[in-house]
């Protein structure tokens, strides 16, 4: 902040030349820049072409009584448009109670006539003081509000990533309670019963076992790939590769399990020939094409499509399944996000399936979305497999 009286903008009004100019004529010599004026209205005129052209006007000298208004009122008006001016009122000895009220209405001081110029002086300098200490407070104001809403941003993110973190922890305890009580109670019964139990109930119990076993295994596989997502730790290894082969083996090996649901691959002329990480896109596949199965009536037809759109990719995986509302379309790809029917169905899942998916294909530089066939039927997720030029 500069108060220097050569970086001041001065304005003098007094309809008195004499005073005027000679006061003019000495603060310039004294390093002022400045300008006089002899009536109210030129002030207010010079005040409102400074103020048009960007400039604030930092000190003003104004004579109470002017020809053709108060001094009063032209300070009224200068402090309208320049609300921080330094303005300091002249003032004949009868005038000294309108000068104190001129205090009020926000003048820095008054001086008495005949004025002693190196009174003027010292009162111009000390209203500069303030004025740079004004800007000074209102700065560093501007940085304190500043600093203040960091603060409440960065304790609003907190408070959210907490809530998260607990969602998380409860989700996760919820859903390894359940096979692990599976677990423990029937082991603890073949512990304890086994020899008064039939074979059929053993093997029964065994498969119980085995099969929340899996489920644990899959849940923890799950976890690892979402921490793995998050910290965008995908190793990604881009190589030339058939498209077409890799959703070939994926369909091959779902196949084997499914033996009722129908397969079809429709890849247009080349579109199959991709630069990407062949077990990422496996991987991408593997977690479509399953939902396509796990939702959809054991009857129903999964397509995966392939065609090229410029240099990039589009793969579609489609199936006869219930489709997804627009509305639960946004929130499925969230993490432990299940559609309610499908919770209510006791379908198996953990809501992670897409979350990973999604995070795998954007770590393959591409998007994924999901959409419904006509009337709501069937849903089709797509992705884009970027080309090399984009
Ligand atoms: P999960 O299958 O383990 O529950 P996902 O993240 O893979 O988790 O899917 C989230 C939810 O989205 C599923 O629980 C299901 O409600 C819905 N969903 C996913 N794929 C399909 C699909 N092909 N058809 C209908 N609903 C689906």
């Amino acid at each position: 902040m500069n108060h220097e009286p050569s970086a001041c903008n001065l304005l003098i009004v007094d309809d008195d030349e004499a005073i005027g100019s000679t006061l003019l004529a000495i603060l310039r010599k004294s390093g002022y820049h400045g300008s006089w004026v002899s009536t109210g209205r030129s002030a207010i005129g010079f005040a409102r072409d400074y103020e048009g052209s960007g400039h604030r006007l930092n000190l003003a000298l104004i004579d109470l009584r002017l020809p053709d208004m108060s001094g009063l009122e032209v300070l009224r008006e200068i402090k309208k448009m320049h609300p921080d001016v330094g303005a300091i009122m002249m003032t004949g000895f009868a005038d000294v109670t309108t000068a104190v009220g001129a205090l009020n209405e926000g003048a820095f001081a008054y001086i008495q006539k005949p004025y002693n110029i190196d009174e003027v002086k010292v009162t111009m300098e000390r209203a500069l003081e303030r004025q740079s200490l004004l800007w000074e407070n209102r700065a560093l104001l501007g940085r304190l509000r500043e600093a203040n809403a960091d603060l409440i941003n960065t304790i609003d993110n907190l408070q959210e990533m907490d809530k998260v973190r607990s969602e998380f922890v409860h989700i996760v305890s919820h859903e390894m309670r359940s096979p692990l009580t599976v677990i423990i109670g029937y082991s603890e019964m073949l512990l304890e019963n086994r020899t008064h139990m039939t074979e059929d109930r053993i093997q029964k119990s065994l498969e119980s076992i085995s099969c929340d076993g899996h489920r644990l295994t899959r849940l923890t596989e799950d976890l690892l790939n979402l921490a793995k997502s998050q910290e965008k730790k995908f190793a990604v290894s881009p190589v030339k590769l058939d498209l077409k082969q890799v959703a070939a083996k994926v369909i091959e090996d779902f196949k084997v399990l499914n033996t009722r649901m129908a397969f079809e691959l429709a890849f247009e002329e080349g579109a199959g020939e991709v630069v990407s990480d062949r077990d990422r896109i496996e991987q991408v596949l593997v977690n479509l094409v399953g939902n396509a199965i796990k939702y959809s009536p054991p009857d129903g037809k999964v397509l995966i499509a392939a065609r090229k759109d410029g240099s990039n990719t589009r793969v579609s995986v489609t199936d006869q399944g219930p489709g997804i509302t627009e509305s639960e379309q946004s929130k499925i790809f969230e993490a432990f996000y299940r559609i309610q029917a499908d919770i209510d169905k006791k379908t198996k899942g953990t809501g992670l399936g897409l979350t990973i998916t999604k995070a795998i294909v954007e770590s393959l530089g591409g998007k994924i979305s999901v959409a419904s066939g006509p009337g709501g039927k069937g849903s089709s997720f797509n992705f884009v497999i970027p080309g090399l030029s984009s």
